[in-house]
């Protein structure tokens, strides 16, 4: 099988945006719901990998967009873009469902290995043995290249939980222990999505037809699927906080700390901000129980170097990865306030609260802007799309095409 693979710094990121820049247009809203299959995919970016980690921003991606086709023909690439923007920030006003999801995947695992049925079901589907041909191609896919696209995610999703009848949180694990743009937020809410529990009573039933016609009958599982199961039955997603508040930028030289969830210092920081030191940490391993494939560990530690070796250059100062253990002590040893970009509900935000130092936490004026605005369903959020871009510019621009120097929604 041909695998998709993707780029795993900033230049390769930009190099891929630019080649798709073109086709941000109506080439995406006609085409982003086909897969065609691996190494044929021209209509959907393949970007989320990089943006992820912030190796561009959604900034920069929305920037391009709008430059190259105009708000009209560009409205649904840029509004997909905002879908990542919306779940960061529900799951940000509502942290209780990564608490919750976490704890009933322990749960969920602990029935599994009580049950020989279900571990025989569980090891069928990640070894992509159901039978079910399509669903069994994309779970190889995924542990081959660490990514599919959005509607095989959502057919694969249903089939596991409709079809299969597989808790949903295995299914949630399973995807970010071999996602490269696993997510806490897009991936446990869009699981909780199909699974019928995000809005409430309406889940996704994936359909053979459908999967027939969007794939260019490459699969046609008919007869194979559930057509019509009930949604899972959940109580509704808890009301939202308030957005905790960031820090401000300290006045003093500061020591500045990267991590996966945004590797753009460039554009988070003013170029006059005095960097005095930079280190940064990686804990892709600790997104599962199970820790994460090794391709998925090898890409953020590999995204982390290059913003590192990004920032050094930028910032004039040497950059050091380092183990979470050592931070206190190179923290210590600098005797300087740390910042560093804020870490959304997740994985590397938990493991910086645990760093056992004083980090002062900031926040770009995209999720600034955004994040508040996820109190309720996608549509609603949806209507503020042109207003978000008004406010955001001119943070909302396409980075030069050589070089460096702006873009990227700058904060303090
Ligand atoms: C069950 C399930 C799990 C998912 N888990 C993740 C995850 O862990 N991490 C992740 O980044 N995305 C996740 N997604 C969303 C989506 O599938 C991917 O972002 C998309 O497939 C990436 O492909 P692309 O870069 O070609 O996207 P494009 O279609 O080119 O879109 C551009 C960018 O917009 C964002 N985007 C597009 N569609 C969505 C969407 N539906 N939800 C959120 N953001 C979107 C992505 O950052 C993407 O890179 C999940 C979707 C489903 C249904």
């Amino acid at each position: 099988m041909t695998m998709e693979t993707f780029p795993a710094d900033r230049a390769g990121a930009l190099a891929r945006m630019a080649a798709f820049a073109p086709r941000m247009g109506r080439d995406y809203a006609d085409g982003r719901n086909t897969d065609p299959g691996p190494g044929l995919r021209r209509d959907i970016s393949r970007l989320s990998p990089a943006l992820r980690h912030r190796l561009v921003t959604e900034a920069e991606l929305v920037g391009t967009a709008l430059a190259e086709h105009g708000a009209a023909a560009s409205g649904k690439f840029v509004q997909e873009v905002f879908w990542r923007s919306y779940w960061k920030g529900f799951l940000e006003l509502r942290p209780g469902l990564w608490d919750q999801y976490r704890r009933d995947l322990v749960q969920d695992r602990a029935v599994v290995a009580n049950s020989p049925a279900l571990r025989e079901a569980l090891a069928r589907a990640e070894a992509g043995g159901t039978g079910i041909a399509c669903f069994d191609a994309w779970a190889e896919e995924l542990r081959e290249s660490g990514w599919l696209h959005n509607h095989a995610r959502m057919w694969f999703a249903s089939i596991w939980i409709f079809t299969l009848g597989l808790p949903w949180t295995l299914g949630a694990d399973f995807f970010l222990r071999h996602l490269l743009d696993g997510d806490a937020a897009s991936n446990t809410l869009s699981w909780r999505w199909v699974a019928g529990m995000q809005t409430r009573g309406k889940h996704y039933v994936a359909r053979a037809e459908n999967i027939r016609t969007h794939t260019l009958g490459r699969f046609d599982p008919v007869g194979q699927l559930n057509e019509s199961p009930l949604p899972l039955a959940a109580p509704p997603p808890p009301a939202p906080r308030p957005l905790p508040r960031p820090d401000t930028l300290p006045a003093a030289p500061i020591a500045l700390l990267l991590h996966e969830d945004d590797l753009h210092p460039e554009s988070l920081l003013r170029p006059t901000v005095p960097v005095a030191a930079i280190a940064g940490i990686a804990v892709p391993e600790a997104r599962s129980p199970l820790g994460c494939a090794t391709l998925v560990a090898d890409h953020a530690r590999a995204a982390l170097r290059d913003g590192l070796d990004r920032a050094a250059q930028h910032f004039g100062v040497p950059a050091t990865l380092l183990e979470p253990a050592g931070v206190a002590e190179w923290a210590r040893d600098h005797g300087l306030p740390v910042v560093t970009p804020w870490s959304p509900v997740g994985w590397t935000a938990t493991a910086l609260d645990g760093l056992g130092v004083t980090l002062h936490r900031l926040r770009r004026d995209w999720d600034e802007a955004c994040w508040p605005l996820a109190t309720k369903g996608f549509f609603p959020f949806r209507e503020n799309i042109p207003a978000l871009i008004a406010r955001l510019h001119p943070h909302v621009l396409p980075p030069p095409l050589a070089g460096e120097g702006r873009g990227g929604g700058r904060s303090p």
